[in-house]
């Protein structure tokens, strides 16, 4: 059997080159950069397993994966995926959910601290020989508004817990016994908006939340709003962002995700915008614990169909 490693980040270490092996794929193959796509239509054609990254994965695509059984997914998101063209044709498709979890909560809290204590402009200041004492503002006292309350949205109301926040959230399937626990307001997607100091969105993207964050919703959020993205960045209307920064409808964004990725935008023009490039699940720990699960997944898929 063949397994096509699509991610380009994907390091194959020794151990999980030795699961796939034992589980029969003596064709392993790691071509770690972007594929452009003739030649993954090549790789794809006999592959019997995919592990893949963000890349797109389309009906196209697949129409060329003759022997496809699986794509495990290195990551939570699927939205890169034909979901309907692989289910049509019986391809299983499969993530590591909760592998990312601790590392985007981190980053999330990382970029809010960041973003009210100013850190990467001082920072930016002092490399290069200026001394800049800048006004933050604090968080205790501050309402955060949480767009999303599952695995990631949670893990950063545990970590905001000793803050001193008053917290807030929308979503659709809360979990009742957790929003007591910490004392959440459940409240509608507008009040959330306008309402909260701080929003983060933990949403998944699908056709319901494509730009959630549009003209309408900046123009009811507060001027001294901040805005933060560590889901993904088609849930905002980045034309919108740039229009709301412009006008000073809010005071600010930090962003690790973009609509398009690659980014190198008008959004890195601005002082009061932090980016990251899509780092959320970019620690040791995270990347080691998705892989292995990428690579396990895979191999209980091929199992299933074998039986
Ligand atoms: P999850 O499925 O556990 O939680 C998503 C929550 O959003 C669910 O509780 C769901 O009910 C809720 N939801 C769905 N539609 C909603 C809507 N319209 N409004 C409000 N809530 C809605 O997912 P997760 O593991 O917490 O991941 C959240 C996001 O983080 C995803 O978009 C994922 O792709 C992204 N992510 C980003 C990175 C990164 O590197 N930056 C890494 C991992 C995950």
């Amino acid at each position: 059997m063949k397994v096509l490693i699509s991610s380009k980040s994907f390091n194959c270490d020794d151990d999980n080159i030795r699961l796939l092996k034992g589980a029969g794929f003596n064709s392993i193959v790691i071509p770690g950069r972007k594929l452009e796509i003739n030649e993954f239509k090549d790789f794809i054609s006999d592959a019997d397993g995919i592990i893949a990254g963000t890349e797109q994965i389309t009906k196209e695509l697949l129409d060329h994966a003759k022997l496809l059984k699986a794509i495990s997914r290195f990551g939570v998101g699927t939205d890169n995926i034909d979901l309907a063209a692989a289910a049509e044709k019986k391809i299983i498709v499969l993530n590591t959910p909760s592998a990312p979890t601790d590392a985007v909560a981190e980053l999330t809290i990382a970029l809010i601290l960041n973003i009210i204590r100013k850190i990467s402009e001082v920072n930016k200041a002092m490399h290069s020989g200026q001394w800049k004492p800048v006004m933050g503002t604090l968080l205790r006292g501050k309402t955060i508004g949480i767009i999303g309350l599952g695995r990631i949205g949670k893990e950063v109301i545990r970590l905001l817990s000793l803050f001193g926040l008053t917290m807030i959230a929308y979503e659709p399937y809360p979990d009742i016994q957790f929003i007591k626990e910490y004392n959440i307001k459940l409240l509608s997607y507008e009040e959330v908006i306008s309402i909260s100091d701080i929003i983060s969105l933990h949403v998944p993207l699908t056709e319901k939340t494509y730009h959630m964050i549009d003209h309408g919703e900046f123009s009811i959020m507060k001027p001294s709003a901040i805005l933060i993205n560590t889901a993904r960045g088609s849930l905002i209307n980045e034309e919108a962002l740039i229009n709301a920064l412009k006008l000073n409808l809010i005071s600010g964004a930090a962003l690790d995700v973009f609509e398009n990725e690659p980014y190198d935008g008008e959004l890195a023009k601005f002082d009061n915008v932090i980016l990251t490039s899509h780092i959320g699940s970019m620690t040791t720990e995270t990347r080691i614990k998705m892989e292995r699960e990428a690579v396990e997944n895979l191999i209980r898929a091929i199992e299933v169909v074998k039986k």
